[in-house]
């Protein structure tokens, strides 16, 4: 396997994706329809099957905040220690959020594989990828970034190995997803998802800082620093924040995870859901505007210079876009 570096291109050798929506890397293994939540899948998974874990390695699983989360509190590791041991950086759904996935053996296979018989040793806090396998569903909120009314539905991803869909049990989708916990994980990861979705619809056109890279990294995989950044950095004193909700995130591992969401939401692509303070944003406007006056440019000096620099970082992203 190639070594990868947080920030360089990424070089996927795997031969499949257990994605975050699902999705499988060879289109052709996805059923040629449309599901709903009450259609029905003929397929079960266990021990007795004789494809029982193979579907555990030479594949990418890509992990969600609240997927380490869970994780490393199954495994009692302090989030450095697991991102560590236990993962290796990637991109985020062909952006350049970066995030990390399950770091496999040298022999290709996920490390929490127990053992043929007794499969993943951390089964009732795996991955939301390794839940949604076989069932996917379609991604509503892409179109949704385009104003246009979007559509959710699911699929169904069959590969020639596995033998689940040859076993005698049928449930509906809204069983099956019962049934693996996915509809938690959906609500838990959503305002995360709706971040990573949002910079896959902007593409390339908006750069985005090391800094701000940095920043979503920090906040999607490690939130013992995400705490330490908002308690005691001078995070508190830029950003407004209600008392009640800093109780609550203060208690609270997963209202912390959640309001880490909405910090990257304004931070990120400025929406309000942390708001500056009044005082702090009047200081930056007022900075701001000496700043223009002090340089003496004219408007049209300062859109020429303004031009320049959005034309040097659109160089700059087309030469570290991933293939
Ligand atoms: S985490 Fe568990 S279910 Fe997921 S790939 Fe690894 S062993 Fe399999
Ligand atoms: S290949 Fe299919 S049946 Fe076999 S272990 Fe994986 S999900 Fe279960």
């Amino acid at each position: 396997m190639n070594e990868k570096t947080l920030f360089s291109k990424e070089k996927t050798l795997f031969h499949k994706e257990k994605s975050l929506f699902g999705k499988d890397k060879n289109p052709s293994n996805i059923l040629p329809a449309k599901y709903t939540l009450e259609s029905q899948i003929r397929f079960r998974c266990h021990p007795g099957v004789s494809c029982f874990t193979e579907c555990c390695g030479n594949i990418k699983i890509v992990l969600t905040p609240y997927d380490i989360l869970q994780m490393r509190k199954r495994l009692d590791m302090e989030a450095a220690e697991f991102l560590h041991v236990y993962t290796e950086p990637t991109y985020l759904e062909k952006t350049d959020f970066p995030g990390v996935m399950i770091k496999l053996t040298e022999e290709g296979r996920c490390p929490f594989i127990k053992s043929k018989t007794e499969g993943c040793r951390i089964y009732s806090d795996r991955p939301t990828a390794c839940r949604y396998y076989p069932v996917g569903m379609a991604n509503f909120h892409e179109g949704a970034q385009e104003g246009k009314t979007s559509e959710e539905f699911y699929f169904v991803v069959k590969e020639a190995h596995c033998k689940g869909f040859e076993e005698d049990k049928t449930w509906t989708i809204k069983e099956w997803r019962e049934d693996q916990g996915v509809d938690l994980r959906d609500k838990m990861n959503k305002g995360w998802m709706e971040l990573v979705m949002r910079r896959k619809s902007f593409g390339y056109q908006a750069t985005l800082s090391e800094q701000a890279k940095r920043m979503f990294f920090m906040a999607s995989t490690d939130l013992d620093q995400f705490r330490s950044f908002v308690f005691d950095s001078s995070f508190l004193q830029t950003y407004d924040v209600d008392q009640e909700t800093l109780e609550r995130i203060k208690e609270d591992e997963v209202e912390l995870l959640l309001f880490s969401y909405k910090v990257l939401a304004s931070m990120l692509f400025g929406t309000n859901d942390v708001r500056v303070k009044p005082d702090v944003l009047q200081a930056k406007v007022a900075a701001i505007k000496s700043d223009h006056e002090h340089t003496g440019k004219t408007m049209e000096e300062r859109a020429e210079m303004d031009y320049k620099k959005i034309k040097q970082d659109w160089d700059k992203a087309k030469t570290a876009q991933p293939n």
